[in-house]
């Protein structure tokens, strides 16, 4: 008898570590599942964009999340704000503050109390699942396989410690995976 597909939806509790998605109809699955686990954390509607998540390897954060949101969003939630460590490589307010970069913020907040912040991560990785369609915007990848501008949050994020696969995840308007792979500030694929 064929073996069941696996429910990695129901095997993610909070404050537990997130279970590892082998495909990309399981990554989909955690995805939705992540998503839902911060919109009832903090009482956001399922039709308002942009939330993203975060999850790391790294010891001592696993049981973490590292959650980010738009602008429009965090005036009605009270979603915990990192420290500005990574900033968008523009001044004009539609391209700052995104949830992108409140994730990578907010794992940069969780490396300094395990006193990993000086760390390349080789090895390591930080995921990160975004409930835009679109998943990051042309500013937050400004800079990726192109060192002549300058880098938006994510490129200027991966450089920082280069030896972290950041893997960015997001469902498009097919309901299909997209899929950004970062290392050293390139993306790989
Ligand atoms: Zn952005």
């Amino acid at each position: 008898m064929a073996k069941a597909p696996r429910d990695i939806a129901s095997e993610l509790k909070p404050g537990r570590v997130v279970p590892e998605p082998f495909s990309p109809p399981q990554w989909l699955a955690l995805g939705d599942a992540l998503d839902r686990e911060m919109r009832q954390q903090f009482r956001i509607p399922a039709s308002v964009d942009t939330i993203a998540i975060g999850w790391t390897s790294v010891e001592g954060l696993t049981r973490r999340r590292f959650q980010g949101a738009s602008k429009v969003i965090r005036e009605s939630a009270n979603i915990p704000t990192p420290q500005p460590h990574v900033l968008a490589p523009t001044d004009n307010p539609q391209f700052a503050d995104h949830a992108e970069q409140d994730v990578v913020n907010a794992f940069i907040d969780g490396l300094q109390e395990v006193s990993q912040d000086r760390s390349p991560l080789d090895g390591e990785f930080l995921r990160i699942y975004i409930s835009h369609g679109d998943g990051p915007c042309t500013k937050c990848r400004q800079g990726l396989n192109n060192r002549q501008v300058y880098p938006g949050v994510l490129a200027e994020f991966s450089r920082r410690y280069r030896g972290l696969t950041v893997s960015v995840a997001w469902k498009n308007g097919q309901q299909q995976l997209e899929f950004m792979s970062l290392l050293g500030g390139e993306r790989l694929k």
